[in-house]
C-alpha cells in the first residue's frame, strides 16, 4: 500500500506511522531521517543537500523528492511504504505525484489524522523527550517503564521547551494554514482519508486500518 501520512503536532502520527507500518509490513519512511542520513553519508545526493542547509536556505524540492524515489527503489518498499513529513507544501505533492506516476506507483491513499486543538495541547504538554534517541514519551499516553528515563537507552527525559500552550496553539494554526492546501490537492483526487485520532493509541490504528479497509491486499 503507497500512503501518506498527514496530521497536525500532538496527533501522534509519528507513533500510528510505526504501528502502521509493522501491520501493513511496509517501511515508515520519514523525510527528516532519509535526508540526514544522506548528508551523513555523503552521497551525491548529499552533498548538494548539505551545500543549501550551509547556507541555511531549504533543500529544493526536486532534491528531496530524488532522495525520495531513491528510498522507494529499495527492496523493502517494492511492495509498499509510508511516507511521513513530505510533502508539505502543494508543489512538492505535485512533483511527487509526477515522479510517482512515472515510476507506474501512484499514491492510494493519504491518510490525515485529526484531533481537536486541547486534546492536542493536552498531549504534547504531557509531552517528554529523550536527548540521546529522539523518542517521545507521554506522560499520560505512554509512559516509560522507569519514571523520566528512556526506555531504550536509560537517558534521563527532558520537557520539550516549545511544548506550553501558547506555543502549541500558534502551531497549530501554523499546521492548519500551511496543510490546508495541501489536503485540499488529495481530496480533489479522491485520495483523502480523515481517521478521528482523539483515542487511545490501539484504537486509532484500528480506525485507520478500517479506513483502508477496501485498498488493503
Ligand atoms: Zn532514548
Amino acid at each position: 500500500m503507497r500512503l501518506v501520512l498527514l496530521g497536525p503536532p500532538g496527533a501522534g502520527k509519528g507513533t500510528q506511522a510505526g504501528r502502521l507500518a509493522d501491520r501493513l509490513t511496509i517501511p515508515h519512511i520519514s523525510t527528516g531521517d532519509i535526508l540526514r542520513e544522506h548528508v551523513e553519508r555523503g552521497s551525491r545526493l548529499g552533498v548538494r543537500a548539505r551545500a543549501y542547509m550551509d547556507r541555511g536556505e531549504y533543500v529544493p524540492d526536486d532534491l528531496v523528492v530524488r532522495m525520495v524515489m531513491d528510498r522507494l527503489d529499495e527492496p523493502d518498499a517494492q511492495k509498499g511504504f509510508i511516507l511521513d513529513g513530505f510533502p508539505r507544501t502543494v508543489l512538492q505533492a505535485q512533483a511527487l505525484e509526477d515522479a510517482l506516476a512515472g515510476a507506474g506507483r501512484p499514491l492510494e491513499a493519504v491518510l490525515k489524522f485529526t484531533i481537536d486543538a486541547d486534546m492536542a495541547i493536552k498531549r504534547l504538554s504531557n509531552r517528554w523527550l529523550c536527548p540521546c534517541c529522539k523518542r517521545t514519551y507521554n506522560a499520560e499516553f505512554m509512559r516509560p517503564r522507569e519514571d523520566q528515563l528512556c526506555d531504550d537507552d536509560g537517558c534521563g527525559l527532558t520537557r520539550r521547551s516549545d511544548d506550553d500552550e501558547i506555543t502549541v496553539r500558534r502551531r497549530l494554526e501554523v499546521y492548519r494554514d500551511e496543510t490546508e492546501p495541501l489536503e485540499l490537492f488529495y481530496w480533489e483526487r479522491g485520495l483523502l482519508r480523515e481517521v478521528n485520532a482523539q483515542a487511545r493509541l490501539e484504537l486509532v490504528t484500528e480506525r485507520t486500518m478500517e479506513a483502508l479497509s477496501d485498498i488493503a491486499s
